[in-house]
C-alpha cells in the first residue's frame, strides 16, 4: 500500500478510527479518496441508529430494522479496513492503539492520524447498583432485554392467579423525562390501549400504569417551555402519569422510591444521564466534569494536532455553550475531521474552525404526534411526526433499511400492529438449561 512519489517509494499515512457510530462512520466515508490506509475499529460489527431504539425495546421494530453491518456501509471505501475488536488503551508517544478480540489481548496498531469516536454509554449517577433493576437504552442488547421485560410482564400478569399482583406487574416506571424517556412512556401507552388490547383475557392491558419520573421541573428540558409542555399535556392524554421536580431516591426488585413514596413495579427502565467513553482517561487529556475530552476548534486535543475527538465522547463550546450530544453533531464533526486529514495529507488549505449547524431538535410523544425545534420555528402535533419520520427515514444507514422502517410504519399506523413482538432469551431459560444438561448425562451413560 505504497505510493509513488517522484519515483521514490513512500509510506501512505495511516489513520486510525475508533468507532463505527455516527462520528467515526462520517470520518470514514470523508476519507474515501485520500490516499491512506484507513482503520476503523469497532467492538461491535454493526452501525446503530440509536434514535430508533426506543422503537425496538417497544416491539415497533425488529433488530436489524436499525443496524447495519459497519463493512457493508463502507463497502466502496477501498483504502477502508473495519476491523471488529474493542481498543482498550492508546500509546500517545508510541502513536498506538491497543485492540483485543476474541483471539488477540491488546494488539497495538500504529497510526498517524487517530480519530477517537467512541460515543458514550448511560450513567446512572454513582448508583451503578440501579443498573441490575433498571436497563437503559444504549444498544441492542439492551433494547431487546427491555422488550424482554415488557412482553413478559403481560405475560407473567395473564398467568397469575391472584389479581393482587397484576397491579405491580403492569406498573412500567421510567426514569428520566428527556427525549429517550417522553418517547418510551408515550411509546409503551400507545402498546398498551391499542396493539395488545383485545389478546389478553384475564387483564386488561389499557390498565396498565406508566410512571414518568424525573427530578427536573419539566419533561424535555432542551426544548422550549412551550413545546415542553404540549409534550406533558400529550403524555398525560395518553394516560402517562409524569411526576416532576424528584430524582428516584431508590430502585430494587419490587420497584422505585420517589420522595420518599414507594411505587410498586416489576419493570422499571432507565432513561436519565449519559457516561462518555473512556477516550479521556486513554489520552490523559483534559476533559469536562462528566469527562468529555476538551477539543480545540479543529477538534483536535490541545499538544496533538494528530488526535482528534468527536461526538458524544468530546466537548466543544459553541456560542458560550457545549454542543449537545446529538447525531448532528457527530456526523458534522466526522466530516470535518475527515476532510481536515484529507487536506493536509494532499497539501491542501486547512478548513476553517469547525462550525456547527443545528438543523433543530425532535422528539415524538406517541401516534402522530411530535414536537420540533428548529432556530424560531417551534411545532407540535402531526406536522411535527411527518417532519421526525421523514428525517429519521433519511439518515437510517442504508436503503434497504429506509424501506423496510418505512413499511413496518405505515403498516403499524394504520392497524396498530407491531413488528417485533417476540419474548428471546438467546442465553436460554435455567430449566431449559438444565434439561440440555440431564439429556447431555443420560446421552453419555447410554453409550
Ligand atoms: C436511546 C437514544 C436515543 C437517541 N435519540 C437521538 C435523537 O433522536 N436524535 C439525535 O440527534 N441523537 C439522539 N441520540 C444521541 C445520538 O445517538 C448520539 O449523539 C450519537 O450516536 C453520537 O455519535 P458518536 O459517533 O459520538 O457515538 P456512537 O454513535 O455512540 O458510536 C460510538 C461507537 O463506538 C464504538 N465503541 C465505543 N467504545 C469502543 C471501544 N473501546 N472500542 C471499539 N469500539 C468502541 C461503539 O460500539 C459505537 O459503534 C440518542 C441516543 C440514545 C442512546
Amino acid at each position: 500500500m505504497d505510493m509513488k512519489n517522484g519515483g521514490e517509494s513512500m509510506p501512505r499515512p495511516r489513520i486510525v478510527i475508533v468507532g463505527g457510530g455516527f462520528g467515526g462512520l462520517a470520518t470514514a466515508k470523508a476519507l474515501k479518496n485520500t490516499p491512506a490506509d484507513v482503520f476503523l475499529i469497532d467492538r461491535n460489527n454493526h452501525h446503530l441508529f440509536q434514535p430508533l431504539l426506543y422503537q425496538v425495546a417497544t416491539s415497533v421494530l425488529g433488530p436489524s430494522q436499525i443496524g447495519s453491518p459497519i463493512r457493508a456501509i463502507l463497502r466502496s471505501n477501498k483504502n477502508t479496513i473495519v476491523i471488529l475488536g474493542e481498543v482498550t488503551g492508546v500509546d500517545v508517544e508510541g502513536k498506538r492503539v491497543f485492540v483485543s478480540d476474541a483471539d488477540r489481548q491488546g494488539a497495538p496498531l500504529e497510526y498517524d492520524y487517530l480519530i477517537l469516536a467512541t460515543g458514550a454509554t448511560h450513567s446512572y449517577f454513582g448508583h451503578n447498583e440501579f443498573e441490575k433493576y433498571a436497563p437503559g437504552l444504549k444498544n441492542l442488547a439492551g433494547a431487546v432485554t427491555i422488550r424482554n421485560r415488557i412482553l413478559q410482564a403481560f405475560e407473567q400478569a395473564e398467568a397469575e392467579e391472584d389479581p393482587a399482583r397484576h397491579r405491580d406487574l403492569l406498573t412500567f416506571v421510567l426514569v428520566g423525562a428527556g427525549p429517550t424517556g417522553v418517547e418510551m412512556s408515550s411509546a409503551i401507552a400507545v402498546l398498551v390501549r391499542s396493539t395488545l388490547k383485545s389478546e389478553f383475557r384475564r387483564i386488561d392491558p389499557a390498565s396498565a400504569r406508566i410512571v414518568l419520573v424525573d427530578a427536573a421541573p419539566r419533561v424535555l428540558g432542551t426544548f422550549s417551555e412551550d413545546l415542553s409542555r404540549a409534550a406533558y399535556n400529550r403524555l398525560r392524554k395518553l394516560g402517562v402519569e409524569v411526576r416532576l421536580g424528584h430524582s428516584v431516591d431508590h430502585i430494587d426488585a419490587e420497584g422505585v422510591v420517589v420522595a420518599g413514596e414507594r411505587i410498586p413495579s416489576k419493570t422499571v427502565i432507565w432513561t436519565a444521564g449519559v457516561a462518555p467513553s473512556l477516550a479521556g482517561k486513554w489520552l490523559n487529556a483534559e476533559t469536562d466534569h462528566a469527562g468529555r475530552v476538551r477539543v480545540q476548534s479543529d477538534l483536535t486535543v490541545p499538544g496533538h494536532p494528530e488526535i482528534f475527538v468527536i461526538g458524544d465522547t468530546a466537548t466543544l463550546d459553541h456560542n458560550g455553550k457545549p454542543l449537545p450530544g446529538v447525531a448532528q453533531v457527530a456526523m458534522q464533526q466526522g466530516r470535518y475531521s475527515g476532510k481536515l486529514i484529507h487536506r493536509r495529507i494532499t497539501g491542501g488549505a486547512a478548513p476553517a474552525p469547525f462550525s456547527y449547524f443545528d438543523k433543530g431538535n425532535m422528539a415524538i410523544v406517541g401516534k402522530g404526534f411530535a414536537v420540533l425545534q428548529s432556530g424560531k420555528i417551534r411545532v407540535s402535533g402531526i406536522a411535527a411526526w411527518a417532519a421526525w419520520a421523514a428525517v429519521h427515514l433519511q439518515f437510517l444507514a442504508q436503503s434497504n433499511l429506509r424501506v423496510s422502517v418505512f413499511l413496518q410504519w405505515v403498516w403499524t399506523f394504520l392497524t396498530n400492529h407491531r413488528g417485533s413482538r417476540l419474548i428471546v432469551n438467546y442465553a436460554g431459560s435455567e430449566n431449559q438449561k438444565a434439561e440440555a444438561d440431564t439429556i447431555a448425562k443420560a446421552a453419555v451413560s447410554s453409550k
